[in-house]
């Protein structure tokens, strides 16, 4: 069976899709409100949250432009911590929509230094709202998001994060840090397809809300509470196929128990990064905040990265991402959250290993 190594989208159980296969039901009726519960509810156990938890048909994207949408207003001073292509994107997203964005860049392969970050929101005290990237899928790094929502909060300023690759694999309390909004996406950590963002709204979230005035109707975040706490429904139409999915890969989860699950993907995150320097390549992220969800390898002098990655894929059926925007030839990563274990770890490494010194790789 292919091994599908990429940061997203991730293999899924067969129950999960098998559940991908039940009938309609409709997203107005009671089988549509029962299932809508159970699942929002579940995904704030994962969460961590008591706050709202909106679920929207969308990509992650979607979530990302929902967050800026329902927060800030035309004008308003935001400041970007950025390390890499999702935390640019998301700062675009930012600025496409009017907003006065603080570019606070990291380089790339490093994590965010929350020293620099709290000197940052001193030097401009007008900023509203600080959005972060917890897991940067471009790069493999993962933020202290401890230490950043420390800071952001001791500001008393609106945190929004992105956590699309990492909620659901690595520890991210929401309620906890303080995180006023955290979007994730259905086919990252999750064990199910792409389809749909999931988006927790604090109280100074919801506040937050009350004066932003960028312009938003799909994202709405009042609609969508308003349609969830008095019907248990959806505004629009929902995938409604991937609720499935999300009700059987929750029930997966929560039997594994959250913490367990953290503690897997640190021991895979591990055991790939060991593996992976073990065969003489060089790691890209900093070790100190290396990602437990995706792994960037750099491609050394010698080895042909894209027929690399073919051979992975075509003879050793491990299918693994290269390098994004200038990372393009430099790296190749390996996304290993939600569907894995030790087993699938030794298989994408032992595939790593024989297809190395036929891409031209000596070590
Ligand atoms: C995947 C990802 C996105 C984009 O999500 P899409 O579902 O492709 O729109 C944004 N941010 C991070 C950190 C991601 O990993």
């Amino acid at each position: 069976m292919t091994q599908l190594r990429v940061p997203g989208p991730t293999p899924c159980p067969p129950e999960v899709l098998k559940a991908m296969g039940w009938q309609m039901v409709n997203h107005r009726g009671p089988e549509f409100h029962e299932l809508l519960t159970e699942v929002t509810e579940n995904l704030k156990k994962v969460f961590q949250t008591k706050s709202d938890l909106l679920l929207l048909t969308g990509s992650g994207t979607g979530g990302l432009e929902a967050a800026v949408v329902n927060t800030m207003s035309p004008g308003d001073k935001v400041l970007s911590v950025s390390m890499g292509v999702f935390g640019d994107r998301w700062a675009t997203i930012a600025k496409t929509f009017g907003a006065d964005v603080v570019n606070l860049k990291v380089e790339w392969g490093k994590a965010a230094d929350p020293d620099t970050v709290k000197k940052a929101i001193n030097d401009n005290p007008a900023v509203k709202a600080v959005m972060v990237t917890h897991n940067e899928t471009s790069t493999g790094v993962t933020n202290d998001m401890k230490a950043i929502s420390k800071v952001v909060k001791d500001a008393g300023k609106l945190l929004i994060v992105d956590s699309i690759s990492g909620m659901g694999s690595l520890p991210l309390a929401v309620d906890e840090l303080g995180v006023d909004v955290a979007v994730s996406g259905s086919q990252k950590g999750w064990m199910v397809p792409p389809g749909m963002a999931m988006v927790s709204v604090s109280t100074a979230g919801w506040k937050a809300r009350e004066t932003a005035k960028m312009p938003n109707f799909y994202w709405d975040f009042v609609r969508a509470k308003k349609n969830y706490d008095e019907k248990k429904e959806n505004p629009w139409t929902p995938a409604i196929s991937i609720v499935y999915a999300f009700k059987v890969a929750l029930q997966m989860m929560l039997k594994e128990g959250i913490d367990n699950i953290f503690e897997r993907h640190a021991r895979i995150g591990n055991l790939t990064r060991e593996g992976i320097k073990k065969l003489g390549l060089p790691l890209f992220a900093d070790p100190a905040h290396a990602s437990n969800t995706v792994t960037s390898v750099g491609i050394p002098e010698g080895l042909d990265g894209k027929k690399f990655r073919q051979i992975c894929r075509e003879k050793y059926k491990v299918v693994l991402a290269g390098g994004q925007q200038t990372l393009d030839g430099k790296i190749f990563r390996i996304g290993h959250l939600g569907l894995i274990n030790e087993k699938d770890v030794k298989e994408i490494l032992s595939a790593i290993e024989k297809a190395l010194p036929e891409a031209g790789f000596k070590k």
